[in-house]
């Protein structure tokens, strides 16, 4: 086997950073571990799986939809739109929209894992020209068919044979760099995608961050594995960034509530969507609830981590493809 190499800085010299990790939705079983790339202090899973493992990874309630067959769970996923879902995608939103600096009115955005469409909705009605890309079928017919919105059904490695060069003004890809095996060839093909002046805009989740650090071992995002193959850092990202040809290189916070979330989840284990949705009982949706007062209750660490300590642990990898009239923007 082939010694491991950074997926971000393609670094090859690593320390130990977390042994003996579960999946927190107990889909995948055994034990796996992380090492920690001395460069720039990336998280890699070791040993790396291989591409055709990864869809097995996924059990089939992932990603939040308010659709359900009715009753409590039902309600309860109307309520978690409105005091959770709805308000995070609405705040992204706003996110993506101040990145751009420009008015949204029919430009071409790709959300890249775009799950049930949620946030793609969102992101139709600011005024966006919206298309998606999932790798589950079940997610983009919903999108399509429901949400009466464009979707394609492929990987990241599609992306290349869906989507001729330069279609799309924005390229959003929420939460997806983690999962994937090659970052840099990802952030290539956005690049690629993207017309002259064009945004990519990567929401990650980051292991330089205080939240990382205080949860370590336990940390929602940890415990992902093995869907999560790497967590990034900011310094990890950059390199990745500017070795792809993107310039203007920042880090936005991604909205509060998102950063809140993972928190109350690495603290109350069991309240995962999955759990919820995908055949949960009572146990579950009191978990569920405990960790939505949580999440609540983890809002001032996150700002404290975001704006006083700069160390989001939520962030948003904002990088703009050269070219391009956005000089006069
Ligand atoms: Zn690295």
């Amino acid at each position: 086997m082939s010694a491991p190499a950074c997926l971000y800085c393609v670094g090859t010299e690593f320390d130990p950073l977390h042994e003996g990790v579960r999946d927190r939705l107990g889909h995948v079983p055994g034990k796996r571990r992380f090492l920690r790339c001395r460069a720039c202090g990336a998280g890699l899973l070791d040993p790396l799986p291989a591409e055709a493992e990864l869809p097995g990874f996924y059990p089939p309630v992932y990603s939040f939809t308010t659709e359900h067959a009715g009753g409590l769970k039902s309600l309860l996923a109307k309520i978690e739109h409105r005091v959770f879902f709805g308000p995070q995608y609405r705040e992204q939103v706003r996110r993506v929209l101040d990145a751009c600096g420009r008015s949204p009115r029919g430009r071409r955005l790709l959300d890249v894992g775009c799950g049930k469409g949620m946030r793609l909705t969102e992101l139709k009605r600011a005024g966006f020209r919206v298309t998606g890309l999932d790798f589950q079928p079940e997610a983009v017919r919903y999108v399509h068919e429901t949400l009466h919105v464009e979707a394609e059904i492929g990987g990241t490695d599609d992306l290349p044979k869906l989507f001729p060069p330069e279609s799309f003004d924005v390229v959003t890809a929420f939460y997806l760099l983690e999962h994937v095996r090659d970052v840099r060839r990802v952030l290539a093909d956005c690049f690629a995608a993207l017309k002259p002046g064009g945004w990519f805009l990567g929401a990650v989740p980051l292991a330089d961050s205080i939240q990382a650090k205080l949860f370590g071992k336990r940390w929602i995002h940890v415990t992902e594995a093995p869907r999560h193959l790497s967590l990034p850092t900011r310094k990890g990202l950059r390199i990745a960034a500017e070795a792809a040809g993107y310039e203007a290189i920042h880090f936005r916070p991604d909205a509060m509530l998102n950063a809140a979330g993972p928190a109350a989840s690495s603290i109350v284990s069991g309240a995962t969507l999955t759990h919820v949705y995908g055949g949960g009982k009572w146990l579950a949706i009191a978990k569920r609830l405990l960790g939505g007062a949580l999440t609540f209750a983890a809002l001032p660490l996150c700002h404290l981590e975001h704006a006083a300590c700069d160390r989001m642990s939520h962030g948003i990898l904002c990088a703009r493809k050269p070219g391009g009239d956005h000089a006069a923007a």
